[in-house]
């Protein structure tokens, strides 16, 4: 018999394309964190009984939840049904909220977007209600939170594929010129080996920027200019206390983080100030951090209050 003092547990998980993060947290005892990668060539079913296993060790090593928030980068139906996801195919049509039921029957479950929810965990981190997140990775996520909550809210905040460049390069949607086209960590790679005439790893990349190579400033400046033109054009219409820019690229190369907030600077009108850009907080596990957010938004807990306060 589970003591129902423990079930006041939540669980965040963060699903990626190679990997999976697990984060249980609960007053009074040190948290659960646990990543895992999926089986090679996997279909969806082994990848939900490698799952099933790891929720098996869980509640061995850590104890049982009462609720649990799964920060997804697929696109979701309305009824938790996976409509497509380029990283992992086979997920495709998989009923994900029915699955989460059968894995954790006695816990309120609840999925969303993993841009939104990596806003929303920044955004608390912040000290702030009024954000606009941007993760610069393989492509560009992220969210946008007002007044405290996840916008759009019945959709996910696609800040990937916001227009920037009207001739810009093919996006993996198809249009071109999406944020993610110019400024993701790929799209920035191929552009270093374009104007280096070689192959550009992110290594090679990095190293050059720090020796001040061309090939390598003019990359990422590019990159940076799209992402300065984004936060212009959110600040134009939601007017957020700051933007912050995190995903593993951008805190991986030093001085990204501030050359896209000097390019926002710059950018800023009369009467308008552009929003302020601050790293983010949490690197590569705000997504995860988000995730375990919604789980305690299930649980009706009051949520913890923000390390800085709003002012
Ligand atoms: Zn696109």
């Amino acid at each position: 018999m589970p003591d129902p003092a423990r079930r006041d547990g939540v669980l965040g998980i963060d699903v990626g394309g190679t990997k999976v993060a697990l984060r249980a947290e609960a007053a009074g005892r040190p948290a659960y964190d646990r990543v895992f990668r999926w089986p090679r060539g996997a279909d969806a079913a082994a990848d939900l009984a490698a799952l099933a296993a790891e929720v098996s060790r869980l509640r061995e090593a850590w104890g049982p939840v009462g609720a649990v928030g799964v920060a997804m980068p697929a696109t979701t139906d309305p009824g938790g049904a996976v409509t497509t996801w380029p990283g992992r195919p086979s997920w495709a049509g998989l009923d994900l909220a029915g699955a989460l039921r059968r894995l954790f029957p006695d816990a309120a479950t609840a999925v969303a977007d993993d841009g939104d929810l990596a806003a929303l965990a920044e955004a608390r981190r912040a000290g702030r209600d009024d954000v606009v997140y941007l993760g610069v990775g393989t492509g560009v996520g992220g969210g946008v939170v007002l007044a405290g909550r996840s916008v759009p809210g019945r959709s996910s905040a696609e800040v990937g594929h916001m227009v920037v460049a009207l001739d810009g390069p093919r996006c993996d949607c198809g249009r071109r010129g999406c944020l993610q086209s110019v400024a993701s960590g790929p799209a920035t790679l191929r552009r270093a080996a374009d104007g280096r005439g070689a192959e550009v790893g992110f290594d090679d990349l990095r190293d050059g920027l720090r020796d001040g190579r061309a090939w390598a400033v003019d990359a990422v400046d590019a990159s940076c200019r799209a992402l300065a033109a984004a936060v212009v054009s959110l600040g134009e219409l939601l007017d957020p206390a700051v933007a912050i820019v995190g995903g593993g690229f951008a805190a991986g190369l030093p001085g990204f983080v501030p050359l896209v907030a000097e390019r926002v600077r710059s950018a800023g009108r009369p009467g308008r100030a552009a929003p302020a850009v601050l790293p983010a907080a949490l690197g590569g596990l705000s997504s995860l951090h988000g995730a375990v957010e919604l789980a305690r938004g299930l649980t009706g807990a009051p949520l913890p209050a923000p390390a800085v306060p709003t002012p």
